[in-house]
């Protein structure tokens, strides 16, 4: 069981060569997307897949199109259990002000706090902001992607009960050669997050996720099919994702 909780498929050069590897290597793929209106064209896209499906997203970094596509995203959500990209970018990269940024996705929140979903979580600069705000949303069990919080704040979400998704470009990186000492096995899922995630000169894309899975293996000190089912078995913490993989394995 390999699976990648957080790819942007619809930004690569050609999508449809990354959905058919995926698809061969039977890769369960979830397609975040930036705009409701991006995910509607995802799901004719990909109608038919069985390994890769559309995740209902508005980014932070999209902030100047909120206005016009969150009543896309209320009407939409109802009947979306997998949901990304969402979150708050407080970096220099995120130029929408921080009180329309949190405006936003608090309605979101509100919107997909009826009942447990799959979340993937943005929280570049924000990782204490997005925590509060999903404590105060009663939402639990929610993904951290390319966390790049401190010590502290990696601690905090996982006291709260959230898992975080690791990629190609965060094994690089001394930061989680110590972060993933921090973590328990239970918590960590995996994501290539490409095309933004590079992987020898190239785009990640979801056939990458096998050299994640060695990463694990080597800091955990276990054989690579353990690490698969560990990361397996962390999926069914969400029962969103649970769902997801059996109607996969059908
Ligand atoms: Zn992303």
């Amino acid at each position: 069981m390999m699976i990648d909780t957080h790819c942007h498929v619809d930004l690569y050069e050609a999508p449809c060569d990354v959905v058919r590897d995926a698809e061969t290597r039977h890769v369960t793929t979830i397609a975040v997307t930036y705009l409701p209106s991006h995910f509607e064209m995802a799901q004719e896209h990909l109608r038919g897949q069985t390994f890769t499906r559309p995740a209902l997203g508005l980014h932070p970094l999209a902030a100047k199109d909120h206005a016009r596509e969150i009543p896309l995203f209320k009407t939409l959500c109802a009947g979306q259990d997998l949901i990304g990209e969402i979150g708050l970018d407080f970096s220099a990269a995120g130029k929408v002000p921080r009180s329309t940024q949190e405006a936003s996705f608090a309605m979101l929140l509100d919107c997909i706090r009826d009942r447990p979903r799959f979340v993937t979580l943005h929280s570049r600069g924000a990782e204490d902001v997005v925590l509060a705000h999903l404590e105060r949303s009663g939402i639990v069990n929610a993904v951290f992607h390319w966390f790049s919080g401190s010590r502290a704040q990696l601690l905090r979400v996982l006291d709260a009960g959230h898992l975080l998704s690791v990629n190609p470009a965060m094994i690089r990186t001394t930061k989680w050669h110590e972060f993933i000492r921090l973590v328990p096995h239970d918590a960590i899922l995996t994501e290539s997050d490409g095309p933004f995630v590079k992987q020898e000169g190239r785009p990640a894309q979801p056939t990458d996720i096998p050299a994640v899975i060695d990463w694990l293996a080597a800091s955990w000190q276990m054989r690579h099919e353990l690490v698969e089912e560990q990361v397996g078995m962390n999926c069914r913490r969400v029962p969103a994702l649970q769902r997801l993989l059996s109607s996969v394995m059908t």
